[in-house]
């Protein structure tokens, strides 16, 4: 396709090319403005440009420098979209790719209007089949390259399968290996189109709600007042909202929204991915009506772009959504809420790696506004960068119940459920009553190791312990997902026995079977587990069976609401301590006070029941006896003295290669850049990782506490070393404030 000449005054314009092209890093390319488009092109269009052989969306991010000499052979824009991307968003993306050392390219992505859905071949895309994710998470878990790709191209969107083939680059094979895997589902093309409701005809009665507003509990009128004095600074302010399931928090949210309508200004409430988001759209829709959006992963593409334009022509002034939602078009916004802010799924993991949070601070630092995080259980840098927190106490119910704690350095070897848990447990069942069982491990064993020598079985491609899992009675590598028949001696040394150890849940599942009648146990973890709907149908039979034991990963562990669950035991509270993470201690915390708050919801009372052989490591007593206030101060202090976030700004640099020398060069290469310019105490490796999916692997962790100027060197560096080690083909993974290290 080769225009033909056109005219032109010589203006030109330098635009970002929506492409995946991370050799180019930020490069913007310049292009003569035709003159027929003299008067649409302004900064923020979308375009389309002639790149290569190719014609590619593209975005126009600044003008251009003036008259090229004719020589130069610059190539005029193809055309231009009515689209925009608002100046606020495109200041917000350049900011975000500075703030995560990442492409603008992949920062623009978050910002630009979604691609109008063409009819095209429309009958046969409608006809066809269409897939989105499933609420199953993928990290470490059994993926190719090729299942990756269509991950990523995937995104939260739903889309034809034969599009996301094309736009993945792969056979439909391996998206149907996808959905044998249970991390993409097939869905109606349109599924949400019918629910929808009409958009609002008059803007008369635009501020009046749709819903009678409940009379606020005494504690939440005191929140409410409390925040919306805060809401009324004009500055920028941040608070912390800190309430257990049920205590009321999302009553508080609908309060400030109101406000923000009532200011005519615009409100994003930002929810953890799929499993809860509908219920929280439902909800927000019952009180605000039309002028609620919302952005999830169940949309189509379609109704994406329906629902971006709603929001970008300020019909809609609300939207809920997941992480990305935070980059919503909304104008005059002025009110951030996060909803469940610990969770993992506000931070991306692939380029650009960004915080939702973080974003909407940074985006509401420039106009004001309030950022709110509500939460049961805050990570420590949320506590810390609060301007202020507001405790809302569960209502009427009873306290929580102190909790029992066994002790297993005491109980008999290789023992999963001490009889004081057992016994527990069997009350439990006798009065008719519900038990949630917690073992944050998967499969059947988390290692296999021979007893003579004690080598440990592991992945020949990972370098990591392999997992038993009894219900394939295969070994799982749970990076790769390469599987293994168990060997009959051990390889290393040729004698034997080998033996299993560190039970998951599948063993522990075994055990409960025995003790329980089989039909009364639930087992819920991402091996049993597929889409979001066998997760709401599993959840819904355990509530109606009686008595009944809900086993599983962390997954049982969050906001489920079941009025006849009087028991939670944890199996293992040591699962998450020694894994090599600042962060393990919290979590540790968090995990224990999520599932703890489970027990006793309603009027029976409830009991808590935890085997640890760690009652003494401090993050597992204070979550024990229940001292909140005091972890949060012990573990502040800690993490200044280590020179840890929030008192630093840490960096993750991982190199990657098939060749080991080269990804360990490459990373000694970045380590002496940054060597000169760090305290000792500031630099971290370079240190090998395991190897995965064939890749050696190493890393560097930088963390200093001027988060400008490291993030400037660790920025050179990384430009320095991109060029000569990328063509030699080092893959290197640039992560700001990380949040894994495996
Ligand atoms: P959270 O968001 O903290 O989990 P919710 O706001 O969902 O808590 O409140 C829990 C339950 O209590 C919900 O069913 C909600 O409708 C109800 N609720 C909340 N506030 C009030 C109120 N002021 N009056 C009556 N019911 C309320
Ligand atoms: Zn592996």
């Amino acid at each position: 396709m080769a225009p033909a000449p056109t005219e032109q005054n010589g203006r030109t314009v330098q635009v970002v090319p929506l492409l995946r092209l991370h050799h180019l890093g930020h490069r913007r390319f310049d292009y003569l403005v035709p003159l027929e488009m003299d008067d649409t092109v302004a900064i923020g269009s979308v375009v389309y440009v002639p790149f290569g052989r190719r014609t590619v969306r593209a975005v126009v991010v600044a003008e251009g420098s003036g008259s090229p000499p004719p020589e130069t052979g610059l190539r005029a824009l193809h055309s231009v979209t009515p689209q925009k991307v608002p100046a606020a968003l495109l200041r917000l993306a350049e900011s975000v790719a500075q703030r995560y050392l990442a492409s603008y390219e992949s920062c623009l992505r978050l910002v630009v209007p979604p691609e109008q859905g063409k009819g095209g071949s429309g009958a046969g895309r409608a006809r066809g089949q269409w897939v989105t994710r499933t609420p199953v998470p993928d990290e470490g878990l059994s993926l190719t390259a090729k299942q990756r790709s269509v991950l990523e191209a995937l995104g939260e969107e739903a889309f034809p399968v034969g599009a996301l083939c094309e736009r993945a680059g792969v056979g439909r094979g391996v998206v149907r290996a996808l959905i044998d895997k249970d991390l993409l589902m097939l869905c109606e093309p349109q599924p949400q189109v019918a629910e929808r409701p009409a958009p609002a005809a008059d803007t008369a009665s635009a501020w009046a709600t749709t819903a009678p507003m409940p009379t606020l509990w005494p504690g939440q009128a005191e929140a409410v007042q409390e925040l919306l004095n805060a809401y009324d600074d004009p500055a920028f302010v941040r608070r912390l909202l800190w309430g257990v399931t049920g205590s009321g928090k999302t009553e508080v949210y609908l309060r400030l929204i109101a406000r923000a309508l009532q200011r005519h200004e615009g409100a994003i409430l930002l929810v953890p991915e799929i499993a809860l988001t509908p219920q929280m759209i439902a909800r927000v829709r019952e009180r605000f009506g039309p002028r609620v959006a919302a952005l999830h992963s169940g949309l189509t593409r379609k109704e994406r772009a329906d629902e971006y334009q709603r929001i970008a022509s300020g019909e809609a002034r609300i939207v809920v959504g997941a992480r990305s939602a935070v980059f919503a078009p909304v104008e005059r916004l002025s009110l951030v809420i996060v909803d469940e802010a610990h969770e993992s799924s506000y931070k991306q993991e692939e380029e650009p790696r960004y915080h939702a949070v973080d974003v909407a601070a940074m985006r509401l630092a420039e106009t004001g506004g309030m950022l709110l995080e509500g939460t049961a259980t805050p990570s420590v840098e949320s506590v810390h960068a609060a301007g202020g927190t507001i405790r809302l106490a569960q209502r009427a119910l009873g306290e929580e119940p102190p909790t029992e704690v066994v002790d297993m350095r005491r109980q008999g070897p290789g023992l999963l459920l001490a009889p004081y848990a057992r016994e527990a447990l069997a009350a439990t069942m006798r009065r008719g009553e519900q038990a949630i069982v917690l073992l944050n491990r998967r499969g059947y064993a988390a290692y296999v190791h021979c007893d003579s020598c004690g080598h440990a079985l592991a992945c020949h491609d990972c370098e990591l312990t392999l997992t038993y899992h009894s219900r394939s009675r295969r070994l799982v590598c749970h990076h790769c997902g390469r599987t293994y028949a168990q060997p009959v001696r051990c390889p290393s040394c040729g004698e034997g026995p080998l033996t299993r150890g560190s039970p998951g849940t599948e063993r522990l599942a075994t055990e409960l079977k025995a003790l329980v009648p089989r039909e009364q146990v639930f087992q819920m973890d991402s091996d049993v587990i597929g889409g979001g709907r066998r997760v709401q149908s599993l959840l819904q039979s355990f509530a109606h069976t009686h008595p009944a034991v809900l086993l599983g990963t962390q997954m049982v562990a969050k906001g489920h609401d079941f009025p006849d669950v009087t028991l939670v035991l944890v199996a293992d509270a040591d699962t998450g301590l020694y894994l090599p993470d600042f962060r393990a201690a919290e979590r540790t915390f968090q995990l224990l006070r999520q599932v703890a708050g489970r027990a006793g919801r309603a009027e029976k009372p409830g009991r808590v029941v935890v085997q640890t052989w760690n009652p003494d490591v401090p993050c597992i007593r204070m979550a024990l006896e229940q001292e909140e206030d005091r972890f949060y101060q012990e573990e502040l202090r800690a993490r200044r003295r280590l020179g840890y976030p929030p008192f630093t700004q840490m960096i993750r640099l991982v190199t990657a290669a098939r060749e080991p020398d080269r990804a360990q060069a490459a990373a000694s290469y970045l380590a002496e850049r940054l060597a000169p310019h760090l305290r000792p105490k500031e630099l971290w490796g370079p240190s090998r990782l395991p190897t995965l999916r064939g890749k050696a692997r190493w890393h560097v962790l930088v963390a200093a506490s001027d988060g400008g100027r490291v993030r400037r060197l660790v920025g050179q560096a990384v430009e320095q070393l991109a060029g000569p080690y990328r063509r030699r083909g080092v893959l290197l993974l640039v992560d700001v404030d990380p949040y894994s290290f495996g």
